[in-house]
């Protein structure tokens, strides 16, 4: 059974005050909050097993190249993987992003070829793929956004033909919620030859991935948003698309033998993790997916659910509220507007009440730009929100209303 207050209690940082106030903290999209098991984890690591990894033949190398194999072993299962190499460790979904598009975008992409994403693009699955159509002479073409921040998938039908080399989409959308229909969008981009790149940044952490079933050839995310550590995230891509990139950096490890004449170099993962990698990260990281599997992924989606659907109600009565993003299929974000206010002056008073939320334009400029608004003001759902902390947030916006008209 899923008991929240239980899991409360795993999160130290959720019994802090801010401005003398209980935190509230609905800033999870941004970045979640860490178990005591991902804490003490990491400093477990640096107690007793810290050293560089695939270098040493000592104990303590041994071990660290065990675990931090291990963990991208673990992690490959979570996302149903068929094999742990197909899994590169990098910083986080930017890095991947970055990857894949200066690497399989430098083989797969020519002057007069296309890349689609979508309006619901984080900045991090737009400008890698404009700065290699800017590299290339291709050019980007975008899905359209309904009214209520759903893709259209007639438009994207009609924006798929032989020049569509790569499609860029994003899982769940970081500002409003809405959850794609990957499946659909990768079965019809392969229909058309294209390869497809999920960025799954805030999708690993609330509902079951399964890669293979869902076909994609990329899928991106970050550690920092799933209760793992910051500094760490993967890339997964298909064996035979890996095996045919170029590596994206040069340095240690990456390489089998080094001449001044020629490099050759080394095989998978290892061609992509250039220099040390972030060895506590990955080690950690794999803590963090069992912390999510012991809860149950979903057992946190419905509890998720539950909580997203008590608070979009409860806000919607609220004269003056207005809901961006009211998609069929939404996980875990309510973005919202107040008439005649400004989203960063309902951020600001609802952090004097101690309640965190983002305000802004989330990183995705061009979708603030196609429903015409200065941002949002965006509450981001966890595992361990609950009822009473969406009932602070009403008051709180109510509170606002009353402060700033
Ligand atoms: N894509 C989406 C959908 C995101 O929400 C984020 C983080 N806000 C990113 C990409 C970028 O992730 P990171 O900053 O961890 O690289």
């Amino acid at each position: 059974m899923f008991d929240v207050e239980k899991i409360r209690q795993e999160f130290p940082i959720l019994g802090i005050q801010v401005n003398g106030k209980n935190l509230v903290y609905l800033d999870n999209a941004a970045t979640t909050q860490k178990p005591k098991s991902v804490i003490n984890s990491l400093v477990k690591y640096y107690e007793t097993r810290n050293s560089n990894v695939h270098r040493g033949v000592h104990f303590l190398s041994d071990k660290a190249t065990t675990e931090y194999e291990n963990a991208r072993s673990n992690i490959a299962r979570y996302i149903n993987a068929e094999k742990p190499h197909e899994l590169i460790f990098v910083r986080g979904t930017t890095e991947a992003v970055n990857l894949a598009a200066s690497s399989y975008g430098e083989i797969a992409v020519k002057a007069g070829d296309e890349v689609i994403v979508s309006y619901l693009e984080h900045h991090s699955n737009i400008v890698p793929w404009q700065l290699l159509c800017e590299r290339k002479g291709a050019s980007l073409k975008v899905i359209p956004v309904n009214d209520s921040g759903e893709l259209d998938i007639e438009a994207y039908k009609k924006l798929l033909n032989g020049k569509t080399k790569i499609v860029a989409v994003n899982h769940i959308s970081n500002s409003l919620g809405t959850i794609n229909p990957v499946k659909e969008i990768i079965r019809l981009a392969h229909d058309a030859g294209a390869v497809v790149l999920i960025d799954g940044a805030q999708s690993v952490q609330h509902t079951k991935i399964n890669v293979l079933d869902l076909d994609a050839d990329f899928f991106a995310f970050s550690g920092h948003k799933m209760y793992g550590p910051t500094g760490i995230g993967v890339l997964y891509g298909k064996e035979k698309l890996l095996d045919s990139m170029p590596p994206y950096q040069g340095g240690g490890d990456m390489i089998q033998n080094v001449s001044f004449e020629k490099t050759t170099y080394n095989e998978l993962p290892y061609k992509f993790e250039a220099g040390t990698p972030d060895i506590s990260g990955a080690i950690v990281l794999s803590d963090a997916v069992d912390f999510i599997l012991s809860a149950g992924i979903e057992n946190i989606a419905n509890h998720e659910h539950e909580i997203l659907e008590y608070g979009t109600a409860k806000l919607r009565e609220i004269d003056g509220f207005r809901l961006i993003g009211s998609a069929k299929k939404k996980a875990s974000v309510i973005s919202f507007l107040l008439d005649g206010i400004h989203p960063y002056d309902t951020g600001m008073i609802l952090d004097k009440m101690g309640i965190a939320v983002r305000t802004g334009l989330h990183c995705t400029e061009p979708l603030m730009k196609r429903f015409g608004i200065p941002g949002t003001v965006r509450a981001s759902i966890a595992m361990y929100n609950t009822k009473s902390e969406l009932d602070l947030l009403v008051e709180g916006v109510k509170k606002a209303k009353k402060m700033l008209l």
